[in-house]
């Protein structure tokens, strides 16, 4: 028997090579996702007897889909309260007890693997691909937050200083953490959140999007059980109106957010109106993302990467392609070539493992999307429409586009729009990215050096990946997080995120 920990192993070569770990390496039957399965890297047939073991246990593992009230604001209070409440004992818990609870926790999440991709795929319409990718992403977050801990709250900074006098620089938690998290990964982004917050030292309350509770309230109780106190971590579900009431209230330490910028405004603008201490907010928000692709680049790498960064997941990524810029002497054969891969994309039920692309998020987001589509048939040129099941489905579309302008918004979905360029107007095409106001991923297809570094130099981006594709990215190895209307850092994943959630100390004794 293979256990489904095999499938979640990162290659010994991760760190060196961060495109090569940056999807997982397991062959999908038909899977375009998967494109490494075609190169000889010895992990074929082993990962294909842990697949089909995955699969057995996946559909043995049928979660009940209980209903879950959400919380009153009382309720929501009284949670604060408690947090409160248990915020000292957890504070003095030594970081090396902290993070041995968030290593038992990353050892619980893989070893009932089965379970919480069967969840990921009843509550969030994953298909198999990207649940097993989250599920590694969120034990990824607890084991690398607890290795960073471990360093920066284990012991005391000594500071120089006169003689007869010691100085000591200390980390502490700050008080009543509060997480609210989004639907698109409602597993690693909630442990994510709530797992450095605890690390720092603080309570926590987490608020999970409405759409996902049961995958939030089962990682809350795999928490417990892994030895974090019922007094440091408390989960409150309901809608942003209960999200509204936890990030008014007056005994708050900090606030911890993943979803859009019109959220993330709304929770700045209660923080900033309150009286008492001034309330940190961590911020990871939207992007209208962008990708180049010049006359040098090489055309098949370009359909694959973009078909994979624009459709995978449905679009339901904040670091998804949503504009895509191609220089106008390869565009033709560019756009035919990418429309060509997106055929070839099964779109339908997540269970079915030779499903591409999967359900979006509720009906109110099909409707947002072919809202979209219906507008874009009229103002630009359709490339390419794929043809999706009844039910809540979006299909893929490539719509070529006059200029920027026409895109304003985030579109949250499996949308891809195109613009060409002539490469004297570089420049301009950069402007544009600026205008967006955004600045979270880039994707550059260039084989020219200069090129790809004097767009490197020029764009206020968070994560810019060069001639691959630019989703996925990888805790601890390309941390991530955005600039402007994208967040507010520090990156999630990545070596200064903890410290964001601390106080900081320094003891001067005159010995
Ligand atoms: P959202 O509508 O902003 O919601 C995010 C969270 O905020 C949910 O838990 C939501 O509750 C809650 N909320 C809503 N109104 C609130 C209020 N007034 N006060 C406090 N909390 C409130 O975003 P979403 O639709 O769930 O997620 C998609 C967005 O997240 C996209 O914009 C995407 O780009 C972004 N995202 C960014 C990153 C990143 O790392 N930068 C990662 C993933 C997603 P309800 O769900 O109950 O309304």
């Amino acid at each position: 028997r293979v256990p489904v920990t095999a499938l979640l192993q990162r290659p010994a070569d991760a760190i060196v090579r961060p495109q090569a770990a940056a999807h997982p390496k397991i062959p999908l039957p038909g899977d375009l996702f998967a494109p490494e399965r075609r190169n000889s890297r010895g992990v074929e047939f082993g990962a294909r007897a842990a697949l089909e073991q995955l699969l057995t246990d996946v559909k043995a593992a049928t979660p009940s889909l209980k209903l879950i009230a959400d919380a009153t604001p009382d309720q929501a209070n009284a949670a604060v309260a408690a947090a409160r409440a248990g915020f000292a004992a957890w504070s003095r818990t030594p970081a090396a007890i902290r993070a041995a609870a968030l290593e038992q926790a990353a050892h619980l999440l893989e070893s009932r693997g089965a379970h919480f991709i069967a969840l990921l795929q009843s509550e969030g319409g994953k298909t198999l691909d990207d649940a097993l990718s989250e599920l590694r992403e969120a034990a990824d977050f607890c084991r690398y937050y607890a290795a960073q801990g471990r360093r920066l709250f284990g012991s005391e900074t000594a500071m120089p200083g006169p003689t007869g006098e010691s100085n000591a620089l200390a980390m502490r938690g700050r008080g009543v953490f509060v997480a609210i998290s989004p639907w698109n990964f409602p597993l690693a982004i909630f442990l994510g959140q709530v797992t450095a917050a605890l690390m720092a030292g603080n309570s926590v309350v987490a608020k999970p999007a409405e759409q996902t509770p049961r995958i939030a309230r089962e990682a809350v109780a795999l928490l417990h059980e892994a030895g974090i106190p019922t007094s440091a971590l408390h989960l409150v579900t309901g809608d942003g109106r209960i999200g509204a009431v936890l990030t008014a209230h007056e005994h708050i330490a900090g606030v911890v957010f993943t979803g859009s910028t019109e959220v993330a405004r709304l929770i700045n603008r209660t923080l900033a109106a309150k009286d008492g201490p001034i309330v940190p907010l961590i911020a990871e928000t939207g992007g209208i993302n962008a990708m180049i692709a010049d006359a040098t680049a090489l055309p098949e790498q370009v359909a694959d990467d973009v078909v994979m960064s624009a459709f995978r997941s449905a679009g339901q990524r904040c670091s998804a392609l949503r504009l895509l810029f191609v220089q106008e002497d390869v565009a033709d054969r560019m756009i035919e070539m990418i429309a060509g891969a997106a055929r070839e994309l099964k779109i339908g039920d997540p269970s079915d493992v030779a499903t591409h692309v999967g359900p979006v998020i509720d009906v109110e987001a099909k409707q947002r999307l072919d809202a979209h589509i219906a507008r874009m048939k009229s103002e630009a040129r359709l490339h390419f429409a794929g043809t999706a099941p009844e039910g809540c489905f979006v299909a893929p579309h490539i719509f070529e586009l006059r200029d920027t302008a026409e895109l304003t918004e985030e579109v949250f979905g499996p949308i891809l729009h195109v613009v060409r360029y002539r490469a004297e107007t570089l420049e301009r095409v950069l402007q544009a990215i600026e205008r967006t106001g955004y600045g979270l991923t880039l994707g550059i297809h260039s084989r020219i050096d200069d090129t790809v570094e004097a767009i490197i130099d020029r764009v206020q981006v968070g994560n810019i990946y060069v001639n691959r594709n630019m989703i996925g990215a990888v805790v601890g190895v390309q941390p991530f997080g955005g600039h402007g209307l994208s967040g507010t850092g520090p990156k999630a994943g990545g070596p200064h995120y903890l410290a964001r959630f601390a106080t900081e100390q320094t003891v001067t004794i005159n010995t």
